[in-house]
């Protein structure tokens, strides 16, 4: 008996562009597209960034309602996460896609210094949006790019604004913050599984090293991300052809940890997330 893994896609990011990679969805029609194929080789979160029609990062609600309605005609069972993670924009800006209560959005819990800039997050701003996501039923993902994240996570649950069971990922690789290390996703899980006992986790890695963080989360009983939002590559020197490629290599990885890639309704359960509309159970 093999234990689900659930694979998150994060299809386009606020980064990459057609010049980096021809892959990368940047229209909502090819965003739909992509994550229609990434959900056919076993994801079942979709990670979704918009992006102007200059491939530049977007916080259009009407883009994200597109995307979203897009995947949802196409694959009812798949579950959407907005990302609020906008550059260099108001955060009612970044937060207005919340308002379209997707059924999940990504909430990072603090700030940290990247090597260009800081990821600005501060106090008011996460407890605003954590209580949006509250108020409207929608499923935060606990973006951990430092621990800080994580014990101001810890606080909010205690504090009651942010619904139960949490939802984390710890993402390593960003130059600064999280070095991608075995010991940081030990430390991470034991932390969790101490703090937040009820919770579900996941870790990443940027880049290079998006597989051995793979292999990791698969053999400590976490759940992965994988997408062109974090990694272009298939092996190096071969940009990967597209999301549904990343997705299938993480998707057979799972069967040599005694893990299988997570159905929708495994997730939804696994979440705790109502049941789709279309998709029983
Ligand atoms: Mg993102």
């Amino acid at each position: 008996m093999t234990t689900p893994a659930i694979i998150t896609v994060a299809i386009t990011g606020n980064g990459p562009t057609k010049s980096d990679s021809e892959a990368v969805p940047v229209t909502p029609e090819e965003q739909i597209q992509s994550a229609v194929e990434a959900f056919d080789v076993g994801a079942t979160i979709c990670h979704v960034h918009v992006r102007d029609h200059e491939q530049r990062p977007s916080s259009d609600p009407a883009l994200y309602a597109q995307v979203r309605d897009g995947i949802q005609r196409e694959r009812p069972a798949m579950v959407i996460q907005f990302s609020t993670g906008a550059r260099g924009r108001a955060p009612e800006e970044h937060l207005a896609c919340v308002e379209l209560s997707p059924e999940m959005a990504s909430l990072p819990t603090g700030s940290v210094n990247f090597s260009d800039r800081i990821f600005e997050n501060p106090p008011q701003m996460v407890e605003m949006a954590a209580g949006r996501m509250l108020k409207l039923g929608v499923r935060p993902e606990i973006e951990v790019f430092d621990f800080a994240m994580l014990y101001a996570a810890v606080e909010l649950v205690t504090r009651g604004l942010l619904a139960r069971p949490p939802h984390l990922q710890l993402v390593m690789g960003f130059s600064n913050a999280l070095p991608v290390r075995e010991s940081v996703a030990d430390f991470f899980c034991a932390e969790v599984r101490e703090l937040l006992p009820d919770a579900s986790y996941s870790i990443m890695a940027i880049g290079d090293s998006q597989v051995v963080a793979h292999r990791w989360a698969l053999a400590k009983g976490a759940h992965v991300r994988t997408g062109l939002e974090d990694n272009l590559y298939c092996e190096p020197g071969r940009l990967a052809r597209s999301n549904a490629e990343l997705v299938q290599r993480v998707a057979e990885l799972c069967f040599e940890y005694d893990r299988h890639p997570a159905s929708a309704a495994e997730t939804r359960q696994l979440l705790k997330l109502p049941a789709g509309d279309d998709q029983p159970l």
